[in-house]
């Protein structure tokens, strides 16, 4: 059947309806022009005028170029003519990005189509013109958020792979390719199981698993890959499922970082929370844990547990004669030593300073920390070579054993200290097991300490002096200073007790500038040629930097003539330090101050060491002087001492004479001076002048 109006053909049917026509164009979305065979708009519907910005009347009659953008124009009308030679119907197409000039002058983006007719026996071509300035910067988006994506994809610097179902990689950037040190071609179409680490393919194939079935639509997961070169790396992976708008499931996404360092970085921090980072040894944190877990032990399966605290004899000498840098050297040597014989189930810690502390557990019973103890000193037997010498060090152990029945972890490392204490004070390079018993006197050792501070400036300590006569003229040459501390309810403490307590506590470097103040300034009382003085000094002072500067001051402000003045110190403070020790002696020989080794016989020096050193005076101590029993080979040294003092030139004082017997004994065998109670002990200031008047002789 023919289209049609009833019976009419429909063109007829138009042509006699020309309203018809009309409201079709205007019923059409697209604009609409007729063009004459001269490219005259003859007729246009409103869509175009709406388009184009012209009122009909306007628009009709204009030439067709007048909408056509400028550029295209002189082109146009030879298009146009070719066109109607090939008449026929024609879209345009998007593609060409055609537009047409409004007539404001801005462009309209459209899209074109063409079909010829005839007209009053002429051709003429239809135009029809589509707004295509929406879906054309539809496009545009579209290309915009693609080349986005693709940019922040390929240029993300997190590793990014998408993967299909089989867990295949799709795509990769470089970031992932750089991650796993594989190319693309490598790694796209490729199970990620190839490059997954073996133990990790569990873990990455149960995370497909449950994304596949829908269980979740996001992971985060962590997981080795084993890269090119066989290392291996940890990444921390976020895999989420991209879908289509049905739901299917399209991909996945894949976004890594590379977390190994960040988890060394981790391991690292978290080994210098724990760790002493001079010796590398745990420290009190990690110590304090391991004791917590050995309580628990013991509690659970019996047994013994012990804590040693290791204290090093006399460190502080080496850190004030040699420096911080050679003590630190020997701690981490130390250290070393002891880690060597630390059993595998045991801790080792440095406490701090000097001090280390040893977790032994496993113990039967509890005379096996006698054994552990025994190893652990064993393991100084040996001297440490350090900066190109061979260092002597040795330590003490403070011990307490531990059992189910001791539940008092706090007052542990205490008790470890109490023993500690006492090993020093028996002799030091030994071990003690602590006992209740201890406390006690510990606990006035502390106090004394304490209240040895506020003595000084409470004036109850004084200097006395003791009388060193001329043994063929019994005439005073001299005067030995010696501390004295009266306390307000002990009464008088002695120096062998105060002392040591001082240099512990380094209050000596105190107590010794009191010491050469009050004596010098006594001393200059003195008529000018009158008696020497000696003042005592301890190894930690005599190798104190600022020694010789306070000796000179003092002797500045006080007057007195440096030729009167000795020091007095041990064979063993002269020891610690050889080179330095002959230093110091030198400065104070240069401003005419003399060096008196003091309780010679009972340390260790060679003679050779004498030769060095060149004292000014030996002091030979008491126990030669007054030999229990009259001890033959005792008597033989005092004899070769007093010999050796004359054939070196040294002068040799004899301490400790309390009887005539032992007078006369130490003139016959030509002893130059002595000390002792037979002559008078340490008097007040007050008291010298009598005795310096007075003569011994009787
Ligand atoms: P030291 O230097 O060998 O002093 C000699 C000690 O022997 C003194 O003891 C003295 O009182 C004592 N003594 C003297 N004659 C006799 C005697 O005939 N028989 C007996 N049994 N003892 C006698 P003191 O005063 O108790 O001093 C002990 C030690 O304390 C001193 O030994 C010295 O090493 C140290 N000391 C004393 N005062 C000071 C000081 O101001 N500074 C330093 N660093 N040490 C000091
Ligand atoms: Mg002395
Ligand atoms: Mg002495």
């Amino acid at each position: 059947m023919t289209s049609g109006v009833g019976d009419e053909p429909f063109i007829e049917f138009l042509e006699r309806h020309p309203l018809t026509w009309e409201r079709l164009l205007n019923v059409l979305p697209d604009g609409v022009a007729f063009i004459d065979d001269g490219g005259i708009i003859r007729h246009a519907n409103a869509v175009l005028t709406t388009l184009t910005g012209y009122e009909l009347d306007d628009l009709v009659g204009r030439s067709v170029e007048d909408i056509v953008p400028v550029a295209a124009r002189k082109n146009h009308e030879h298009l146009r003519h070719r066109f109607v030679e090939e008449a026929r119907f024609r879209t345009m197409g998007r593609h060409l990005n055609l537009s047409l000039v409004r007539r404001d002058g801005s462009e309209l983006a459209v899209d074109i189509a063409l079909a010829p007719i005839v007209l009053g026996g002429r051709p003429w071509i239809i135009t029809l013109i589509r707004d295509d300035s929406a879906e054309r910067s539809a496009s545009r988006a579209r290309d915009e958020i693609e080349q986005r994506f693709r940019l922040a994809f390929e240029e993300n610097m997190a590793p990014m792979a998408f993967t299909d179902l089989d867990d295949r990689c799709l795509a990769v950037n470089d970031a992932f390719c750089a991650m796993l040190g594989r190319s693309r071609a490598e790694l796209l179409d490729c199970d990620s199981s190839l490059f997954t680490h073996p133990e990790d393919l569990g873990i990455t194939e149960s995370v497909h698993q449950r994304l596949i079935t829908g269980e979740v639509e996001r992971v985060r997961y962590i997981k080795r890959y084993v890269k090119s070169d066989g290392r291996v790396i940890v990444a921390e992976i976020s895999k989420s499922t991209a879908r289509d708008e049905g739901g299917g499931i399209l991909y996945f996404v894949n976004s890594e970082r590379d977390i190994t360092e960040e988890l060394e970085l981790a391991d690292q921090l978290a080994h210098q929370a724990l760790h002493d980072p001079l010796t590398g040894l745990a420290n009190r944190a990690l110590f304090d844990d391991r004791l917590v877990q050995a309580f628990e032990r013991v509690d659970r399966y019996g047994g013994f547990g012990a804590v040693l605290l290791i204290d090093l004899d006399d460190f502080k000498g080496i850190n004030d004669t040699r420096g911080h840098i050679t003590g630190d050297e020997l701690l981490s040597a130390v250290a070393g030593r002891m880690h060597s014989v630390t059993r595998s189930s045991d801790t080792l810690c440095r406490f701090g300073g000097d001090e280390f502390l040893y977790l032994a557990e496993g113990m039967s019973g509890p005379g096996e920390v006698d054994q552990v103890a025994s190893r652990i000193l064993g393991a100084f037997d040996e001297p440490f070579a350090i900066a190109g010498t061979f260092l002597e060090q040795r330590a003490s152990i403070g011990v307490v054993v531990f059992d189910a029945g001791r539940v008092d972890r706090a007052t542990l490392v205490r008790d470890a200290d109490v023993a500690l204490y006492e090993a020093k004070r028996e002799g030091k390079n030994r071990h003690v097991v602590f006992t209740p018993s201890m406390h006690q006197q510990a606990a006035s050792h502390f106090e004394l300490a304490r209240e040895l501070r506020q003595a000084m400036g409470a004036g109850e300590l004084a200097m006395h002096y003791q009388p060193i006569v001329d043994l063929s003229t019994l005439s005073v040459v001299g005067f030995e200073a010696l501390m004295r501390w009266r306390h307000p309810v002990r009464g008088a403490v002695a120096p062998s007790v105060f002392i040591p307590l001082a240099e512990e506590s380094g209050l000596i470097v105190e107590l010794g500038a009191f010491a050469l103040r009050e004596a010098i300034a006594t001393a200059a009382t003195w008529a000018p040629r009158g008696p020497y003085l000696t003042v005592n000094l301890s190894a930690r002072q005599f190798h104190d930097p600022d020694l010789v500067s306070t000796i000179e001051h003092e002797l500045k402000t006080s007057g007195l003539a440096p030729g009167r003045l000795v020091i007095e110190v041990t064979e063993s403070a002269t020891m610690l330090d050889v080179a330095e020790t002959l230093e110091v002696i030198d400065r104070l020989a240069h401003h005419g101050i003399g060096i008196a080794l003091d309780d010679f016989g009972t340390g260790f020096s060679s003679l050779h060491y004498l030769t060095l050193v060149k004292p000014r005076i030996i002091k030979i101590d008491q126990s030669f002087v007054s030999p229990t029993h009259g001890d033959q080979r005792t008597m033989t040294l005092l004899e070769t001492i007093v010999t050796l003092g004359q054939k070196l030139d040294i002068t040799v004082v004899a301490e400790g004479i309390e009887t005539d017997e032992q007078l006369e004994h130490l003139r016959d065998l030509g002893c130059d001076l002595g000390q002792g109670f037979l002559f008078s002990p340490a008097v007040t200031a007050i008291e010298v002048p009598a005795l310096v008047t007075r003569n011994f002789a009787r």
